[in-house]
């Protein structure tokens, strides 16, 4: 039987989450032999425009970025969001709280005028269907190895839509919002096994929201702790621009 063909292309973003995918290394070996990676630019040179399955990284922010990301849904079967970039606009959705021309003015000084961008920053299923999205900012690899084997197994995917602490108790770490650290945990989806908590470090919210998030909760709790309306705002639109809590 034909191996499935895959395909990784990156959008605008930092390409963080395609180097987690090539730090997968022993895992990535078993995936290697059950697939034909024919399109991946950080590790292979071949150019391959014949696929099946086509991860996706990166937001949508020109009108170039929109014609491309239409053109490779045609042509594959399957179409995976691979990291806060793609799945939500990840940080990327900042700029839209801003003016875009000031925005561009900012980023590419006098040549912005070279520069043709959307008025908004854009998640990949805001211009075409997306049959699946790996979260994060990276993505977890251990996550995106036990994706793909599903993914070629034809099972269905589903990921955790609890929160962050759930896996942060579990870890029995000490709450970081006890010690004056302000959390996102209670609202963020987990799956990342409590990442940033296991490290002392407060979630900042990049797998997005769980779907039916407890935000007066959330917000009276960050309102306990000392934050205005406008720093709770700016926390959560760092990575939950796309949502329409933040607008
Ligand atoms: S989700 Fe984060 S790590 Fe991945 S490409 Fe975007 S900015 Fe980089
Ligand atoms: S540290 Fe954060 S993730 Fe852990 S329990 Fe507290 S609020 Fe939840
Ligand atoms: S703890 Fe929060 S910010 Fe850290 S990886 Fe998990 S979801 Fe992302």
């Amino acid at each position: 039987m034909a191996k499935p063909k895959v395909a990784f292309f990156d959008f605008s973003c930092c390409e963080g989450c395609q180097l987690m995918v090539l730090n997968c290394e022993p895992e990535l070996l078993d995936i290697i032999g059950a697939v034909d990676i024919v399109n991946f630019r950080e590790a292979i040179s071949d150019r391959g425009e014949d696929y099946d399955i086509a991860f996706i990284e990166g937001s949508i922010i020109t009108p170039h970025d929109v014609k491309r990301i239409k053109a490779i849904r045609e042509q594959a079967k399957v179409v995976v969001a691979l990291g806060a970039c793609a799945h939500t606009g990840g940080l990327n959705k900042l700029r839209n709280f801003q003016d875009t021309e000031e925005a561009k003015k900012e980023v590419y000084g006098d040549d912005a005028k070279y520069f043709e961008v959307l008025p908004k920053v854009l998640a990949v299923n805001e211009v075409v269907k997306v049959d699946l999205a790996i979260p994060g900012c990276p993505i977890n690899r251990f996550e995106f190895i036990s994706v793909v084997k599903q993914v070629l197994a034809g099972a269905k995917v589903s990921l955790p839509n609890y929160p962050v602490c759930v896996e942060c108790k579990y870890h029995e770490n000490e709450c970081l919002m006890l010690k004056g650290t302000i959390c996102l945990g209670p609202i963020t989806a987990a799956g990342c096994d409590s990442r940033c908590p296991n490290s002392q470090w407060p979630c900042t919210g990049c797998r997005g929201m769980i779907a039916n998030p407890h935000l007066e909760a959330d917000q009276i709790t960050l309102s306990k702790a000392g934050l205005t309306v406008q720093d709770i705002l700016r926390r959560y639109r760092l990575f939950y621009g796309y949502s329409e809590v933040v607008k």
